[in-house]
């Protein structure tokens, strides 16, 4: 397929004639918006021809498909990443010269596809690109949000969120399919019952229009779907109340129809605006098990071999309704058995879990979920019953643990959609070997007593297209040279790399790469938010959501105790030092946006103190999103990965620092455990509790013993409490300061002694330059089995039972 891909002229013609006939653009006035669009519109056309071929083959084989469910795809920008999948870098970069244009400007220009809050989202797209890539047929399917990721300003140090219009300029990459568009039910009754069919009459419908977006893999070898639901009214507006003059009345359909898509929650932990967001849930999980029996009927024929044809793979419990779903279509359209319903649905699904933090686990009231989706409460109740009675018979005790609709202080109950998704699937995966493991003993205890052998683990990955080779073109290429390309299908080639980080020469040159990503970091900090930061400074970055159990507390806290140290003794020597800070809390999640503006006031502290200067600095731009983290990756020394043990399911950004170049300071938890296990202890710092450790901690620990105990810490605390960072509201952070004291349930005091003294360990280690290069080279090296393909191979082999569709591989 790679020799149809064009060539720079034939890029060049492609891009003028979008220009011309689908932009009605002349090149002289074309803006850089314009260009962008043109390129994308003349690199989509690229993409279509493997894409096509794709679906052909997958259709003449009948090979098997995997759909990966997910309410979040945190996309980033497309264009970059598509260039360099389909090996047309060179040739974009000559056309665009070419016409006088210039590459870097157009790619920088495109806005992020913010569709998802962080990890979970990003990992959905990391999937997609590692399925395209090992050619194994496969279709995501998500939510076409009108507003995605809210985007984030400080205002006085305080985060404000405004509504991300990611759309607003129209989307070069996507399909629209009017063809393929779903009515989608909600609410209403049951009609009438013929043994253990039911006919559902839903009092609301409306049309579920996909729009799809072609994923190319490496060398653009296979392409899958990437498919957006997008809600629509069933009929576009009431005639009858235009003509009478009531114009708002005639709208109202679209409006109701519309709300369904127009807002990504921002909030992964919490579910919030309950029905609507249960509606979003059901909407787009229905459009696409409707999708995926109309397309396997379609190639099949019968729904006997659906297990074998299709793989579900459930990202997180949103799509947990995929179950009950599929079990009403089978059963009340297809006439199923209500049995064999269940048992084929099973065959096909697969869960992840990816927390196991209390309250972040999905229940629904069963008044809620009956009222918007009747039908499925009873086959839900119907599933739990029969479960049960199966466990009895089998002489298993029906413990209270195994109920998937809990009796709680609702009057109905509720439904537990992580026990649901459980029983429903074939295989429940975890995301780390840590988080496996505590799945197995909490959470999910009793129904991995009743299902051994359910559980398995795959330890996520990240794309070493995006991550790696499309981030950091200066390590990119010394890599290429050190060891050829292929590391870019096959990352644990990097082992490779090995035996030359014992060569001074390669460690120079190593050096010399992070050094050009450090400075561009500088130039981007610059433009961004008018800072100058010190390339030659420890670059220490903190970058995920904030979150109280990812202890950006804990860091901020250690760069306030930092700063009093460098005060105290100003003459001594110093690792000057730039504590880099990014990420959103969710708008509702108050503590978290406290603990953004203590960031933004310690900054200002720190910053403003002329002692401090070329020593220590603080800075957080707003609005972190995908393409700031391609920045900032390449450019860090040093990883801050220091979650409670225990609550951190795996991080992948972790990993993406790792393969950077960048040493982890960490605890124990999520995927920290095996980053340390490959790239071996004296090449990571670990510190403080490990999951045992905070679990004896907990559930209440009171912090007052330990601040007394940590002289650093309990300097720091007296300065919050006497206004020191807010003299203007010296009373701001009473509720952080007493949650520290009386319920420091994230551990931030009990762990703060072990953390101050490992960073001090870090300052002296980075000031002998050659031995730390040496290390984050290692780290690179020792980063290829973290490549998101290993997990897919890992997801291929032991859950969804399939192949890819084409010999890959260099
Ligand atoms: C990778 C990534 C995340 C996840 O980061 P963690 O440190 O694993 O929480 C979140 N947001 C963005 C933009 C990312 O690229």
């Amino acid at each position: 397929m790679t020799e149809r891909l064009p060539t720079a002229l034939g890029l060049a013609q492609r891009i003028e004639q979008h220009l011309t006939f689908s932009l009605g653009k002349a090149p002289a006035t074309a803006s850089t918006r314009d260009w962008r669009l043109a390129l994308s519109r003349a690199v989509r056309d690229a993409v279509v021809v493997p894409w096509l071929a794709a679906e052909q083959r997958t259709q003449e084989t009948g090979h098997k498909r995997v759909y990966y469910l997910s309410m979040e795809f945190l996309v980033g920008r497309l264009l970059q990443n598509a260039v360099a999948n389909l090996g047309l870098e060179e040739a974009a970069r000559a056309a665009l010269a070419g016409l006088g244009a210039d590459y870097e400007t157009v790619v920088l220009d495109e806005p992020d596809a913010a569709l998802g809050n962080g990890g979970l989202g990003r990992l959905a797209i990391c999937f997609l690109d590692s399925l395209a890539s090992l050619a194994i047929p496969a279709y995501g399917y998500g939510i076409r949000y009108a507003h995605g990721l809210f985007r984030q300003r400080f205002r006085g140090g305080w985060q404000v969120e405004e509504p991300e219009t990611w759309l607003n300029e129209g989307y070069a990459w996507e399909f629209e399919r009017p063809d393929a568009s779903l009515p989608i039910g909600f609410g209403g009754r049951i009609a009438g019952r013929v043994g253990d069919r039911a006919a559902w009459a839903p009092d609301e419908t409306v049309l579920a229009a996909a729009f799809d977006t072609p994923v190319p893999g490496w060398r653009g070898r296979w392409a899958n779907t990437l498919r957006l639901w997008s809600a629509r009214p069933l009929r576009a507006f009431d005639l009858a109340a235009f003509n009478r003059g009531d114009f708002v009345g005639a709208a109202a359909p679209e409006v109701l129809a519309e709300t369904i898509s127009r807002v990504l929650y921002p909030d992964d932990s919490t579910p919030q605006g309950r029905e609507l967001r249960l509606k979003q849930e059901y909407f787009f999980t229905a459009a696409s098990i409707r999708d995926i029996l109309r397309r396997h009927l379609a190639e099949h024929g019968d729904l006997a071999s659906l297990p074998d044809k299709v793989a579900i793979q459930l990202n997180d419990t949103h799509p947990a309704i995929a179950g009950p779903e599929l079990v009403r279509l089978l059963v009340d359209e297809h006439r199923l058995a209500f049995h064999e319903a269940w048992q084929t649905a099973r065959g096909c699904l697969s869960y992840t879990n990816h927390t196991l933090l209390p309250e972040a686990l999905e229940r629904w009231p069963a008044e809620l979920l009956g009222r918007v989706l009747p039908r499925h409460l009873e086959i839900v109740e119907r599933i739990d019953a029969k479960h049960r009675a199966a466990l009895a018979a089998a002489g298993r005790r029906a413990a209270e643990e195994l109920r998937i609709v809990a009796p709680s202080g609702d009057l109905g109950g509720e439904v537990r959609m992580g026990d649901l998704a459980f029983v429903m699937a074939r295989r429940v995966n975890g995301v780390s070997a840590l988080h496996t493991a505590l799945m197995r003993r909490t959470v999910f205890r009793e129904l991995e007593a009743a299902h051994p052998g359910r559980i398995v683990n795959q330890t996520n990955g990240v794309t070493p297209r995006r991550w790696l080779h499309g981030c950091n073109p200066p390590l990119r290429r010394l890599l290429t040279e050190a060891i050829g390309e292929a590391w870019v299908d096959d990352l644990e080639r990097l082992e490779e790399l090995v035996p030359l980080v014992e060569d001074a020469g390669f460690r120079a040159a190593f050096a010399a790469a992070k050094q050009a990503n450090k400075e561009r970091l500088a130039g981007y900090l610059s433009a961004r938010c008018g800072v100058t930061v010190d390339p030659g400074a420890l670059f220490d970055v903190q970058i995920k959501r904030i979150h109280e159990y990812k202890r950006q507390l804990l860091n901020i806290l250690e760069t306030a105790a930092l700063a009093n140290a460098l005060r105290r003794d100003p003459g001594a020597d110093w690792t000057p030092r730039v504590k880099i800070f990014g990420g959103k809390a969710a708008p509702g999640y108050a503590d978290a946006k406290l603990i953004i503006k203590l960031i933004n006031d310690v900054a200002a502290s720190i910053n403003g103190d002329p002692a401090l200067r070329g020593r220590l600095q603080v800075v957080f731009p707003e609005n972190y999103n995908v393409s700031m983290a391609e920045v900032m990756i390449p450019a860090a020394d040093l990883s801050e990965q220091v979650s409670t043990a225990g609550m951190e399911a795996s991080g992948t950004g972790n990993m993406k620092l790792m393969l950077n170049g960048a040493l982890t300071v960490g605890t124990l938890d999520g995927a920290n455990v095996e980053i340390g296990e490959r790239v071996g202890p004296e090449n990571i710092y670990v510190f403080g509790l490990d999951a045992e450790g905070a679990a004896r901690h907990l559930p209440f620990h009171d912090g007052a013993a330990a601040i007394a105990a940590t002289p650093p810490l309990a300097e720091v605390v007296a300065q919050i409490e006497s206004g020191f960072f807010s003299p203007d509201d010296p009373r701001r952070y009473d509720r952080l300061v007493e949650k520290l004291r009386r319920d420091d349930r994230y551990l931030v005091t009990a762990d703060f002694a072990a953390y101050f003294e490992t960073q001090r360990r870090i300052d002296r280690d980075f000031r002998t330059a050659d031995a730390w290069t040496r290390r984050a080279a290692l780290n690179t090296a020792k980063g290829g089995w973290f490549s998101s393909d290993r997990t897919i191979r890992g997801y291929a082999r032991e859950m969804w039972q399939v192949e890819p569709a084409l010999q890959t591989g260099s």
